[in-house]
């Protein structure tokens, strides 16, 4: 099914698309409005600061070069630290991540790759968050991580570690600090952090929701080199 905007509404992933509407709402309507009602002190600012710095570095040095590269080896607590924060990120499981992020160094700006630029800016930065591919291709190239029980640990729970330590938990501190306008503004910081890491698909391989690509055929596993 076509529109006259060409796009194929048949295939939207309405769970990824609203849940980026509904954050992305949040970080730029709400959050304003609170700072001009309520202002702001140290405990919202250290909140902010925080989740950004965790879930970032979650992404970029635990999801991208500890998981999908193999750049170095961590201890237990660093990955999971990495794998709890990167879950925060709402950019799916660390497994789904590096699944993409490995098909992306391998077939790099052509077909196989999950985030193809050749097919434009949007797609590459958004778009392919946006849609379904069926059938949803296999997680064949992460074999690896499969035998850490860490990693599979949070490929199971990622949506529930999202939100229990994404949004309740600043939710609960911030209530702690300050009443109910606390958590809310508490839960805002991580809020703006998740909304702006989900529009970075290009440089960091974000899903939020359930799994999509664009390649129906993965390719066999094994880590890319590159960055
Ligand atoms: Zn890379």
């Amino acid at each position: 099914m076509r529109n006259k905007l060409n796009i194929p509404f048949e295939r939207v992933d309405w769970i990824n698309t609203g849940f980026l509407f509904v954050i992305s709402l949040l970080a730029i309507v709400a959050a304003p409005l609170y700072l001009w009602h309520h202002g702001i002190d140290w405990f919202q600012i250290s909140m902010f600061f925080f989740y950004a710095i965790a879930t970032g570095m979650s992404i970029t040095l635990g999801y991208h070069r500890l998981f999908s590269h193999l750049s170095f080896k961590a201890k237990w607590p660093v990955k999971l630290f990495t794998l709890v924060f990167g879950a925060c990120a709402f950019e799916n499981s660390a497994l789904h991540w590096v699944s993409d992020h490995r098909k992306h160094h391998k077939h790099t700006d052509h077909d196989g790759d999950p985030y193809d630029i050749s097919k434009g800016f949007f797609w590459a930065h958004i778009g392919w968050i946006l849609f379904k591919v069926n059938p949803e291709p296999p997680l064949d190239n992460v074999n690896d991580l499969r035998k850490d029980g860490l990693v599979m640990w949070q490929y199971r729970w990622d949506k529930a570690v999202a939100v229990g330590v994404g949004l309740i938990l600043p939710a609960v501190l911030g209530y702690l600090w300050n009443g109910s306008s606390g958590a809310w503004a508490a839960s805002c910081s991580p809020a703006c952090c998740a909304s702006s890491a989900s529009s970075s698909a290009r440089s960091s391989s974000t899903r939020s929701a359930t799994p999509s690509a664009t390649s129906p055929t993965p390719p066999a596993a094994a880590p890319a080199t590159a960055s």
